[in-house]
């Protein structure tokens, strides 16, 4: 393979995966991204989908290419943890239940090939929900990922195999000859070869990715605080995804206790039901910025009391989040001509649309592929394109 320079914008959960699979095929790496903002408030840049401790982590998918995606993954986080001592996996299990006549189970199990981790008859452990509900058990390796160390793990992993990182954002993207040239946010440029776009939410905002169809959506959650002892009483409680028609939120996930960097743990609820579009970079910017939606928290809060009683008394905080979607519900990883600029020398691999993180050592593999004219497969191109 040539020895191309390669720039990957973006070093999240896709571009750390994407910038280690390209340094150890033996390109010249350089991944750009800023690292997370100390005062979110206050921070005048970019910002980013993984910013949290906690993200579910399964196999069982209503897909079966997420469902592909998320087993090659996960397959692959055991090498990775023992490579770079830094353990972000946590195996406890995942529960789906389906109720109000959802067909989520019967969804998953048509295009799931591991019957044999999974209980179907699964009693629902510490949650409420309805005796009517199907349930769905898939033991370990499901459970939840810590997305921030997971992307330090690609990144520690990506500079042992020759990485550089340049920890500033990309402001824009200019030709140069037989180059592409990024102008960073202290003036200075990188000359690359080729250059890979995952820049999440903030690709086509802030102009590396303009006219693709990704659209960003503004996403609450809301967590809450639980005691050592609760904790510990619930220290093997599974990841939930609860599906319900009929329900105020039809559509939410919670995370287990998991210890957050204040040092106390924390129950998370999350729901793919409230969207708040967010249509260019100051929305964005401000989704961030500013104070979660009160409305979010306390219909979350309503939902969470009816699934866990136990915490109706408990500290809750909320907080946001941002996901890229795509029209298609897959990721977009294709070589695109940002204002024609430098043709063929410019990809992205962007819209995670709200569950790419368990998959994205997968993801940053293909993506990868794609740069180093790799990617043969042409289902597989003409499913991730635009
Ligand atoms: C509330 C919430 C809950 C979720 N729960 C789950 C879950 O349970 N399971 C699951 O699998 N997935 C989940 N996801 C989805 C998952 O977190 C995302 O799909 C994943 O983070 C997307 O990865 P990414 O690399 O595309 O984006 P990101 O992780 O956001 O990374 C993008 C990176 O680009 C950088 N960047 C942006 N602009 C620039 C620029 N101009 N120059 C340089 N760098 C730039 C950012 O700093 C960031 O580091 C959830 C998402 C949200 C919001």
């Amino acid at each position: 393979m040539k020895s191309w320079h390669i720039a990957v914008i973006g070093k999240g959960m896709i571009g750390s995966a994407a910038a280690r699979y390209l340094a150890e095929a033996g390109c010249q790496v350089t991944l750009v991204g800023p690292d997370e903002p100390s005062d979110f408030g206050n921070h005048p840049g970019v910002f980013a989908a993984h910013y949290d401790a906690a993200r579910i982590t399964r196999r069982m998918d209503r897909d079966p290419h997420w469902a592909a995606w998320a087993t090659a993954s996960i397959s692959r986080y055991s090498d990775l943890e023992a490579r770079t001592g830094l353990r972000f996996h946590h195996p406890v299990g995942f529960l789906a239940a389906a109720c109000g006549g959802s067909d989520l189970i019967d969804a998953m199990l048509a295009c799931v090939p591991h019957e044999q981790a999974m209980t179907p008859a699964y009693d629902g452990g510490c949650f409420c929900l309805p005796s009517s509900a199907r349930i769905l058990h898939e033991g370990s390796p499901a459970g939840w990922i810590d997305p921030r160390r997971l992307v330090q793990a690609q990144t520690l992993a990506a500079v042992a195999a020759g990485a550089r990182v340049v920890r500033l954002p990309v402001w824009a993207l200019r030709p140069a000859p037989d180059a592409v040239r990024l102008i960073l946010d202290d003036g200075s440029e990188i000359r690359a070869d080729r250059v890979l776009v995952c820049a999440g939410a903030f690709s086509g905002p802030v102009g590396l990715a303009p006219g693709l169809p990704l659209r960003a959506h503004g996403r609450s959650v809301l967590l809450a605080r639980v005691g050592a002892e609760l904790a510990a009483e619930w220290a093997g409680m599974p990841s939930l995804i609860r599906v319900d028609p009929e329900a105020d939120l039809p559509d939410i996930y919670l995370l287990p206790p998991v210890r957050y960097p204040d040092g106390a743990h924390y129950i998370k609820i999350g729901t793919g039901s409230i969207d708040h579009p967010l249509d260019d970079l100051e929305s964005l910017q401000r989704w961030f910025r500013e104070p979660p939606v009160a409305d979010d928290a306390e219909r979350l809060a309503r939902t969470l009391f009816e699934l866990l009683p136990e915490l109706t008394d408990a500290d809750l905080r909320s907080d946001a989040c941002a996901v890229t979607l795509t029209p298609s519900g897959y990721p977009l990883i294709d070589w695109v001509e940002p204002d024609r600029i430098a043709p063929g020398r410019i990809a992205v691999a962007c819209g995670g649309n709200g569950k790419a993180a368990k998959s994205s050592d997968e993801i940053g593999r293909i993506a990868a592929d794609l740069v180093t004219d790799r990617l043969q497969d042409p289902g597989l191109r003409r499913l991730l394109q635009p």
